[in-house]
């Protein structure tokens, strides 16, 4: 468009200074020849003697002049006009005869016009006849011809430059979005979340900004399908073998009439225990499918830490009973902004880990004490430890480190993914050390709430609160 512009404004500004220049030589011979008559014109007419000499005052074969009278009869032609007559329209002959000189085009030897100008002879402010000159637009209308073709040439190759160049530059742009449309179709098509956008350069750009944001939206898709789909498989596999017990027992009780009393009570207690293990294990996966979900709100508010520890160390010490010897060894005073329940269920999940995880004769340390702005629970066991390689999964769902055992230990494998999401969801920490076949230490870092009271509470004195 604007190449259209800027060509028709060139074009416009070249035709107007040559046909200008025309114009002006065609006024100064026209107005000499008007001159040269006027020097013996009278009001009666043009004597005709003086008329022989315009021409070789003129002196240009290429120049047409015709001097006509008052009646438009011609009086005199150039010698190159030869029978030619050059035509003075009515209008032109109206305005000649009032006294004006103009221009007018007229068409001569197609396709090339004439250039006339016309001035009136005046005498005694009468006119007394009309002069003509004339000149052929012949050359400049063919270099305006040529101009005008080679600008259109040269808007048709600009036109045509810019719609390939735009047409490839769309299409390089555009092929990433394409292979990324091709990839989601794919995608939906066959099931296979594997499939990403290839990556031939590293763009900088908002496409390479998309395509990166895509595959790495694929990753995280991925990843958790993957980890939804471990996760059925796991709930499925926890849910039937203690089903499969049960069942296995109650067929075995309608079968067997005559067991005896106590092998009868055995199997009821085992059917007891997976069913308790069973709604365990359905409860921890209530809870942590609406933590995930946001669903679940801690009841926020001051508590004592140290209380809860101390209860959580009664409790556990009733557990393990005289199989293990459990001591508190330190307990500040310090106040957290959380939830009791919770806090409550992060130390019992960790302390029946520590009883689960501890062969009999084994001792657990219990401890709290106050750091800077933290509260640390420190929960220490001598119990069968943890590999290295197990360490960074252990707070993944379903994760046991040695699953026939721990799994015939009770547990259910989410605890340590529940006592995580409880923790961090009151801004604290966990972290956990472990040597194998030596024991474990789990702390856990719980942001204080108010300045910290630090006193000792030493065994003896837990066990008069
Ligand atoms: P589980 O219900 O199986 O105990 P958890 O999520 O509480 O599930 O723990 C995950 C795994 O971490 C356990 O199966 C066990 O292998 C290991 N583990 C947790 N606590 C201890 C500990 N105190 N000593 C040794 N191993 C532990």
């Amino acid at each position: 468009m604007l190449l259209i512009l800027v060509g028709g404004m060139v074009f416009s500004r070249v035709q107007a200074s040559v046909m200008g220049s025309i114009d002006g030589e065609l006024q100064k011979k026209g107005d000499q020849v008007v001159r040269l008559v006027s020097l013996s014109a009278q009001v009666e007419g043009i004597p005709e003697p003086l008329l022989p000499f315009i021409n070789a005052t003129l002196e240009d074969p290429e120049l047409y002049v015709q001097v006509r009278d008052r009646t438009r009869r011609v009086v005199y032609r150039s010698s190159n006009l030869l029978r030619a007559i050059i035509e003075l329209p009515e209008p032109y002959y109206q305005q000649a005869m009032h006294g004006l000189a103009g221009y007018y085009n007229l068409s001569w030897e197609q396709p090339n016009d004439l250039r006339v100008y016309f001035a009136p002879i005046v005498v005694n402010g009468q006119t007394v006849g009309i002069v003509q000159v004339a000149r052929s637009l012949q050359a400049q209308q063919q270099v305006l011809e040529q101009l005008g073709k080679n600008l259109f040439i040269l808007f048709a190759l600009a036109l045509a430059l810019a719609a390939g160049g735009g047409y490839w530059l769309t299409g390089m742009a555009l092929r990433p979005i394409k292979e990324a449309t091709a990839t989601a179709l794919a995608i939906t098509r066959t099931g296979n979340l594997s499939r990403r956008v290839p990556v031939r350069t590293q763009r900088h750009d908002e496409i390479g900004a998309l395509i990166n944001t895509f595959n790495e939206m694929l990753d995280r898709l991925e990843a958790l399908f993957e980890k939804q789909r471990r996760f059925s498989a796991d709930i499925s596999h926890e849910l039937r073998s203690p089903l499969t017990t049960i069942l296995g027992n109650i067929s075995l009780l309608q079968r067997a009439e005559t067991l005896p009393d106590e092998e009868r009570a055995d199997m009821i207690q085992e059917i007891r225990s997976e069913a308790e293990r069973m709604h365990r294990l359905i409860s921890d996966l209530l809870l942590l499918s609406q933590a995930e979900s946001g669903q679940h709100p801690l009841h926020l508010e001051l508590v004592e830490l140290d209380r809860i520890l101390v209860e959580a160390f009664r409790l556990a010490q009733r557990r393990a009973g005289d199989r293990l010897d459990i001591r508190l060894v330190h307990a500040d005073r310090a106040v957290v902004r959380g939830d009791a329940d919770r806090l409550r269920q992060v130390l019992d999940n960790l302390l029946n880990n520590a009883i689960r995880y501890t062969p009999d004769g084994g001792r657990i340390e219990l401890g709290l004490i106050c750091d800077k702005d933290w509260a640390v629970i420190r929960v220490q066991d001598t119990g069968q430890g943890i590999a290295a390689e197990d360490l960074p999964h252990i707070f993944d769902r379903f994760y046991r480190a040695d699953k026939a055992r721990t799994r015939a230990a009770g547990g259910t494998g989410l605890g340590l993914s529940i006592v995580k999401w409880l923790v961090e969801a009151h801004r604290g920490q966990i972290h956990v050390e472990s040597t194998l076949g030596e024991g474990s230490t789990f702390e856990i870092l719980l942001p204080l709430a108010e300045p910290c009271d630090q006193m000792h509470v030493r065994e003896d004195d837990a066990h008069a609160a």
